[in-house]
């Protein structure tokens, strides 16, 4: 697997993804475009068409291109598993649940997706409405296309995020093959600046761990809503690191100096 391959996968995705949004909005204006009478339409039939039309776009992009989706995944896996270092392997019935439990995760792909449309259904229709309830086509379509083209790379960011987690999930796994795992330290990275999570910051501080634990935290805790203090607010809430994650880890040799 090389640097090229992986970015190559990352790249297709991304590329197919960013065409269905165009064409998903494309029909969107169409669909208004055929329902204006006089040159005008009324807010709740614009607004019903949306969400039929943005509203599956996660669902009808994801079986669009799930091969796609698919083959990103191991190879995001494969790539963190070689650069994990440890001898050569294949990935095994336990590894392959555990990508496939990643990428239907609760806080993964898809439902990055869904909450990505939406974000822009709820930024039209707040447009929309300003323009009371019956409004000129041509300005629905110029708002529309406006927020839409606004949130045009956040599914190039939704990949990369979910292919940086398969990535860690590889070297973990890739770790756990290692006969000499347990002379290491295995840490719990987070991003480290103001929008980074405290739940994220809660499992960094609470390392090092021992493999079994790691693994344990990346896979399971990590999808969990944790009860935490936010250090912004100051005020306790629910927070999943896995959600917008930008986690990674690391392992170190026991006894060596901390980091
Ligand atoms: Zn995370």
């Amino acid at each position: 697997m090389t640097e090229k391959q992986l970015k190559d996968s990352q790249m297709q995705v991304i590329k197919e993804m960013a065409r269905s949004w165009t064409a998903a909005v494309q029909e969107m204006l169409e669909r208004w475009y055929q329902m204006a009478r006089g040159g005008l339409v009324r807010l709740s039939d614009a607004v019903g068409e949306m969400r039929a039309i943005l509203g599956e776009w996660p669902e009808r992009v994801y079986a669009t291109v799930a091969g796609l989706i698919d083959r990103m995944f191991s190879d995001s896996y494969r790539d963190g598993a070689s650069a994990a270092e440890v001898e050569a392997w294949g990935m095994g019935p336990s590894e392959g649940q555990a990508l496939a439990w990643m990428k239907n995760s609760p806080n993964g792909l898809v439902p990055a997706l869904r909450d990505l449309t939406r974000g822009v259904q709820r930024r039209i229709e707040r447009g929309l409405s300003r323009m009371g309830s019956v409004i000129p086509v041509s300005s629905a379509l110029r708002l529309a296309m406006d927020v839409a083209s606004r949130v045009v790379s956040r599914p190039e960011l939704i990949v990369r995020t979910e292919s940086a987690k398969a990535r860690a999930l590889g070297r973990i796994y890739a770790w756990g093959h290692d006969r000499y795992r347990d002379r290491y330290h295995y840490w719990w990275i987070a991003m480290d600046d103001d929008r980074t999570k405290d739940v994220s910051l809660l499992f960094e501080r609470a390392g090092p761990y021992a493999w079994q634990q790691i693994r344990h935290l990346w896979e399971f805790e990590h999808d969990q809503p944790q009860l935490v203090r936010n250090r912004h607010t100051r005020g306790m809430e629910m927070q999943v690191s896995a959600w917008n994650c930008r986690c990674t880890v690391a392992r170190t040799p026991r006894g060596a100096v901390a980091v």
